[in-house]
């Protein structure tokens, strides 16, 4: 996964070689949620079942074996190619530690940073409203009607801040 601009220099020096390490050293070339192995096309069902050919059984999103599925795979099916990317599992990318990174499918690393990029877009919003509040006067309700307050779920894994300031 590219590594966005502003965020390059927060990332080690030995970035590079850090990551090939998880990877392929410490995972050896599988995802370390579900198992999908990198660099190869899987037959997968659209809810996270795939077919693992080197082990000839079906898997879930969590890598556990499942039964078979009982239906028509072929409309349910499809076949995806995967790419291991380094995640960070604390969503900073400042804090490499071995612990803290895992190898990661592009469909595990989507889930697991879901709630995170929902957080930074509620963020980058507000900023960005703010600005326009700061520079131009109260921000045009046209097309900024969306933004509303963060909700407190998105705010310290749901609980309240202690103080509120506003
Ligand atoms: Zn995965």
């Amino acid at each position: 996964m590219p590594i966005r601009p502003e965020h390059v220099f927060l990332y080690p020096i030995d970035w590079p070689q850090l990551s090939h390490h998880v990877r392929f050293v410490r995972a050896k070339g599988c995802c370390e949620h579900c198992g999908r192995p990198h660099g190869e096309r899987v037959f997968h069902l659209r809810d996270g079942r795939w077919w693992d050919r080197n082990r000839h059984c079906w898997r879930n999103g969590q890598g556990r074996r499942v039964r078979r599925p009982t239906e028509d795979i072929l409309t349910h099916g499809a076949w995806t190619p995967v790419v291991l990317a380094c995640a960070h599992l604390n969503h900073n990318p400042s804090d490499s530690a071995l612990h803290q990174l895992a190898a990661l499918c592009q469909r595990c690393h989507m889930l697991h940073d879901g709630p995170e990029h929902r957080r930074r877009r509620w963020m980058n919003a507000h900023y960005r409203r703010a600005l326009g509040d700061l520079f131009y006067g109260p921000y045009p309700v046209l097309g900024a009607d969306w933004i509303t307050p963060t909700p407190i779920s998105m705010l310290n894994g749901g609980s309240p801040p202690s103080t509120w300031f506003w």
